[in-house]
């Protein structure tokens, strides 16, 4: 199937918002098989806007249209529409119901204009809108899928992941409902993941493989349509294995989870501690894993040891090694080894990660930005450490640090665990 996005209003022509919706959908469609070759922007113009559909019903079986579902004049998208298909627009009594009442709880009259948002085209098929008023709508005319979805994202999102999505997978032939599973990746790239899934993404049919990247991290989102979760499950699993059989040194999960959820279900099986020392993440490693619930009962705490002084008060770590001509500096890989284990004998826990590296924008000790160490020290093992070099900006090289810190810590606690 082929998909075009239409994204309507003047203020997205002006420059006044960005058109985040047409990214959310586009990666919708992706993930669901549906291949978006077009994307339009128009403004609020009905002349405009039936030109935009004239053409998208020539190059695409799929039509989705955001914005202009309010309940102004100048929202008009269900009014073109019918106008385009030859069909009246009726009344979707259970939205306006729902209006009604939500205007006479809150004590405010409902204008004319409000029953509007309330309006679908003859023949169509309701979106709920569980976030806002406006109903959306799908339709089948002469072949072309049809939807209309609001404009606030916090409408819109919402209205395609429970509704257009199931509405848009009837329509493509084998029944049943879309059924999705995420695999997060860490400590590789996006680029290198896809270079080893290459054949299986090119051959993708179903299931569906969809890489996304964000900084520090890389998740697939496969995605099949069946009729049961057990259906689902005999599809997405013969693929989620083949993947990991290729992957499995950094595939963390099958679940929308950050790494450091990991980590911390892990710390808690067994019931084990750990603790930081951070010189350049200044703190974000303890942050990220107080993001958690109950982190209280893995993480012992962290030092932010940013300057050589308080490296030696706080962390034990010897003067000799941070000050002086020879001295390996406090970028370095003795450095880091030394801030693990002494905040690991400090806080008398089973685990101590360090970072220690140059977030830029000048080099450091004469070290280039983006040159970070990573120190691992437990209890009763060698503590190990890791060279770095991170790109970016400063906050990218924090970033990135930190999630790299937490890729090695994960990958101990997960060979352990096997
Ligand atoms: P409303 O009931 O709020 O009028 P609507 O469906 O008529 O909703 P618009 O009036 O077109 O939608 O847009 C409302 C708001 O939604 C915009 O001001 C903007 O903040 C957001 N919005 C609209 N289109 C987009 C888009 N393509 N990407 C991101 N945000 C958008």
């Amino acid at each position: 199937m082929k998909a075009e996005i239409i994204a309507v209003g003047t203020e997205l022509l002006l420059g006044q918002i960005v058109n985040t919706n047409a990214q959310f959908l586009a990666g919708q469609c992706a993930a669901m098989g549906v291949h978006v070759y077009f994307q339009t922007v128009v403004g609020d113009n009905a002349e405009r806007l039936t030109q935009s559909l004239e053409i998208a019903r020539g190059r695409a079986d799929v039509v989705i249209c955001t914005g202009g579902l309010g309940p102004t004049q100048d929202d008009m998208t269900k009014d073109v529409l019918a106008a385009y298909t030859g069909r009246g627009l009726v009344m979707h009594e259970p939205s306006l119901a729902y209006m009604t009442s939500l205007f006479q709880s809150r004590g405010t009259p409902m204008v004319e204009s409000n029953k509007r948002q309330a309006l679908m085209l003859e023949g169509s098929d309701p979106l709920p809108n569980d976030t806002g008023l406006a109903v959306g709508v799908a339709l089948t005319h002469e072949g072309t899928h049809y939807l209309l979805l609001p404009g606030p994202p916090k409408e819109m999102k919402p209205m395609f992941e429970r509704y257009g999505s199931q509405w848009l997978a009837s329509q493509m032939g084998s029944g049943g409902r879309l059924y999705s599973r995420m695999l997060k990746f860490a400590g590789i790239g996006e680029s290198a993941l896809e270079a080893k899934l290459l054949d299986l993404i090119e051959g993708q049919n179903d299931p569906t493989i969809a890489p996304y990247a964000k900084e520090g991290e890389v998740t697939i989102r496969l995605t099949t349509q069946a009729n049961d979760k057990q259906e689902a499950d005999g599809k997405l699993d013969p693929t989620q294995q083949e993947i990991a059989s290729r992957l499995g040194e950094y595939l963390y999960a099958d679940e929308e989870i950050p790494i450091e959820q990991t980590i911390y279900r892990l710390l808690k099986e067994r019931g084990e501690t750990l603790a930081f020392a951070e010189s350049c993440t200044g703190g974000l490693l303890s942050d990220l894993l107080t993001n958690v619930p109950d982190s209280s009962s893995v993480l012992a705490g962290g030092i932010v040891s940013y300057t050589n002084a308080v490296k030696h008060a706080m962390l034990g770590v010897p003067m000799e090694l941070l000050e002086g001509e020879d001295a390996p500096g406090a970028v370095s890989e003795e450095t880091a080894r030394a801030m693990a284990e002494g905040v690991l004998s400090r806080l008398g826990t089973d685990y101590g990660v360090s970072v220690t590296g140059v977030a830029g924008p000048s080099p450091s000790e004469g070290k280039p930005v983006g040159l970070v160490y990573l120190g691992l020290a437990q209890r009763g093992r060698e503590t190990v450490v890791i060279k770095t070099q991170q790109w970016g900006n400063r906050e990218s090289v924090k970033w990135k640090s930190a999630k790299a810190a937490l890729y090695h810590l994960w990958r101990r606690l997960a060979e352990q665990a096997n």
